[in-house]
């Protein structure tokens, strides 16, 4: 019998044969139903699971320093481990569809937990223009756009943009964090959303998000944030 699902699989199998798939964490070969990650790395790894978005230890990073509604990330960043491979793939192998599958991935679980509800636009963490060349891509604006596609809020990367080049911020103190990333960027006025999120791949302390959002409200006073990264890491 060949229904169209079958015939779709026989075609997915024969592509694979071609070119086959290989697990984005841990690079064993994907079966037919697995998509960028195999299901034994799903599993391992470390997800957030939470369901109060207005106070978390992402949003609290975010609380008397910025007007926020909502925060969440994906799963916690370790060192090692299962996130940090997905981290480094997403961001220093060329991966934008693999940022993209995430963005998707995580929008549809927190579709139904109201998370976007009243968001009006997405804008992703601009990356300076050297560290652009040199990647090739800004991995937050793909998982903005996986976001986009699953939400249907618009992204915009035209809202702001890095002034600064000072992206590494490993090894600092927070409050150096801070000072390392103010006035890194610039944004323009008359934006025409209230209710913005930003998204970001990896957040320690919300400094670099904290910057963007108050360069921002340096502009447009009345604007409101949530904040959405794949991962949190630990202080
Ligand atoms: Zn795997």
């Amino acid at each position: 019998m060949h229904s169209m699902a079958s015939i779709k699989t026989w075609f997915t199998d024969f592509y694979n044969v071609l070119s086959p798939r290989f697990c984005a964490i841990c690079g064993e070969k994907l079966n037919t139903t697995e998509q960028k990650i195999c299901s034994a790395c799903l599993i391992r790894l470390p997800y957030l699971r939470r369901t109060d978005f207005l106070d978390n230890e992402v949003s609290r990073l975010f609380w008397a320093k910025i007007p926020i509604e909502r925060g969440h990330s994906f799963m916690y960043y370790h060192k090692k481990g299962p996130s940090h491979e997905l981290v480094m793939k997403m961001k220093y192998n060329h991966r934008p569809d693999l940022c993209q599958w995430i963005g998707s991935m995580m929008a549809r679980d927190l579709v139904q937990k109201h998370y976007f509800e009243g968001i009006d636009a997405i804008v992703p963490v601009p990356l300076h223009w050297i560290r652009f060349i040199e990647r090739g891509y800004n991995q937050s604006y793909y998982i903005s756009k996986g976001i986009s596609d699953v939400t249907k809020i618009q992204v915009s990367t035209s809202w702001a943009k890095r002034i600064k080049n000072n992206e590494t911020q490993t090894h600092k103190t927070a409050s150096e964090r801070l000072i390392n990333v103010k006035d890194a960027f610039q944004a323009r006025s008359r934006i025409p959303a209230r209710h913005i999120l930003l998204v970001d791949d990896v957040t320690t302390t919300g400094s670099t998000l904290i910057a963007l959002a108050l360069a921002i409200l340096k502009e447009n006073p009345d604007v409101v944030f949530s904040v959405l990264t794949v991962g949190k890491a630990l202080d």
